[in-house]
């Protein structure tokens, strides 16, 4: 039966380039998109820029442009980078837009009635020079631990305490550098242990990994606490319903933007909202990095819960990247941005080393240099690419293009690559991609081991007709790892889609085969990488 499914991935926000750490989450979202796409299910990519706050204001402020301005450029160059690599949202929208602030509202005017917005007084740093009240992360001063000066307002780099800004030395503004004053005002709060009991039952339905389910257990335990919804103007956002001068924190409108792009989406595609955001047959799946688990499993369901709406089927947390095993660096030149890399490599090299290290579980990935050159080199262009380019110009220039029937020593080994597409399909729903390369990778073995046995490059001189066998029998293989590999490397698959004259390949085509049939001109489907210009991209993203 066809499955509808509605996918996210986490919004990037406005205030920064994508780098390849970034990447990690929208390769995962898009092979899984893919996949579900190629199964004939009737599944949909949302994203949108996360536009909101107080970076994107203060950026804008030193560039001397509006805010409006700022993100507009950004989401021009996020779109773009997305698109080189290869990342195909269905809708790719803002979070600074009238849908957007619609919804924000609703949700907010839904959570009050139902008692669950409480008001409060805080006490925060504001800045008298700059005229607004000051985020964590715009206050410095000396940690209130180990006392190391220059450290932001919520946690010190040297000694990782993090603590209040108010117990923070010699406070401050990471902007002008003038010390702020203290002032109180009343922000709104979302009472989020009104729904503890209703998230457990939620939670105990499978929805994260295991270990995040670990982690939340210990949220739980000590207790759900208010959340701070609001900011104080100035502050570049939605401004809160029958207030002057208050807006909706940022973190707020952002998981919105989720359902904001869907409607904007809709719109244009005469699809109906609600078959999505309040059909409970329709799944819906967050892709998020572990580090927003808190807001993605804890407050957005309780916002959909006292909105009214549907809550996700399941949200997908991943880990962080690390290069070499470290912490992505600008002093090692490993803090590189996606515009960067494109400078240099093949998009499809990183799709690919994504692929071959990601799995279903919350931990790091890691991108060894040597690793990813490596298993590219060898297997990408070595095992599998090779496989058409060792027969697809043999056959076109010696034997007109034709491919013949499946000789009789093929035909197992041709069902077994065939019937491998059901473990494979399932490693791929289960987000066991890495897995799931292992197992194309074998068949690309057996195939390889096939073609040394029969040497068709000596039998073309003796006997054409068994050598079309041999180059069909390859070709055949070679046209189901292109529907296994489809998810992963679309450019790669649509380039053998031309060169094997066949028509874009979805999951249902394995039952299909390629004898009798005239194949194309070939063209090299992907190169190898070249060490040197791995080392001038990392030289040049150096400071
Ligand atoms: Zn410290
Ligand atoms: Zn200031």
């Amino acid at each position: 039966m066809k499955r509808k499914i509605l996918v996210t991935s986490a919004l990037p926000y406005a205030n920064g380039q994508i780098h390849i750490g970034h990447l990690v989450e929208y390769i995962q979202t898009d092979i899984w998109v893919r996949f579900q796409k190629m199964m004939g299910n009737d599944c949909h990519y949302m994203c949108a820029d996360d536009t909101h706050g107080t970076p994107v204001m203060v950026t804008a402020r030193k560039q001397g442009v509006s805010p409006e301005e700022l993100i507009e450029k950004m989401n021009e160059e996020h779109r773009r980078d997305f698109g080189d690599f290869h990342i195909e949202f269905d809708n790719y929208y803002t979070t600074n837009s009238p849908e957007n602030r619609e919804f924000a509202e609703y949700i907010y005017m839904k959570l009050k009635e139902g008692g669950h917005i409480v008001e409060k007084e805080i006490e925060q740093f504001y800045c008298e020079k700059d005229r607004m009240f000051l985020p964590d992360r715009f206050i410095k001063g000396k940690c209130p631990r180990c006392g190391a000066p220059d450290q932001y307002g919520d946690s010190c780099e040297l000694c990782s305490s993090t603590y209040s800004p108010v117990d923070i030395g010699e406070p401050f503004c990471s902007i002008c550098r003038s010390v702020p004053v203290r002032k109180t005002s009343v922000h709104y709060f979302f009472r989020l242990k009104n729904f503890t009991e209703r998230l457990k039952e939620w939670l105990d339905k499978d929805r994260v990994q295991p270990e995040v389910r670990r982690k939340l257990d210990e949220w739980f335990q000590e207790g759900l606490r208010d959340w701070d919804i609001s900011r104080d103007a100035p502050y570049f956002g939605f401004k809160i319903p029958d207030t002057e001068d208050k807006f909706f924190y940022v973190w707020l409108d952002a998981p919105i933007g989720y359902m904001a792009s869907t409607a904007n989406w809709c719109a244009r595609s005469g699809r109906s909202f609600d078959e999505f955001w309040r059909d409970e047959d329709t799944e819906i799946y967050h892709f998020i990095g572990k580090d927003i688990m808190y807001f993605h499993c804890l407050f957005w369901p309780a916002m959909l819960m006292g909105a009214g709406f549907r809550t996700p089927t399941r949200i997908c947390i991943h880990g962080f990247l690390t290069v070499n095993g470290e912490k992505m660096s600008k002093s090692r030149g490993t803090f590189i941005n996606a515009r960067k890399y494109l400078e240099h490599l093949d998009p499809q090299y990183l799709r690919y080393y994504y692929a071959c290290k990601l799995g279903s579980g919350v931990s790091d990935v890691d991108l060894s240099i040597d690793d990813f050159i490596s298993r590219v080199n060898s297997d990408m262009v070595g095992k599998i690419a090779n496989l058409a380019s060792r027969v697809g110009p043999m056959l076109k220039k010696k034997m007109d293009g034709k491919t013949g029937s499946i000789p009789e020593d093929a035909v197992s080994l041709i069902e077994d690559a065939r019937n491998k597409n059901i473990v494979i399909a399932d490693l791929y729903e289960q987000r066991e991609f890495s897995r799931a390369v292992k197992e194309i990778c074998q068949i690309a073995d057996e195939a390889n081991r096939y073609l040394e046995k029969k040497e068709p490059w000596v039998t073309v001189k003796t006997d054409a007709e068994k050598t079309r066998q041999t180059i069909t029998a390859a070709l055949e293989i070679f046209r189901l790892l292109t529907i296994y590999l489809k998810p992963v490397l679309p450019q790669f698959a649509s380039d053998a889609e031309k060169f094997l004259k066949i028509e874009p390949l979805a999951w249902a085509d394995i039952e299909r085969s390629i004898v009798d049939h005239e194949i194309g001109d070939f063209k090299h489907l992907i190169q190898r990488v070249d060490p040197a210009k791995v080392n001038a991209m990392i030289d040049e993203s150096r400071e």
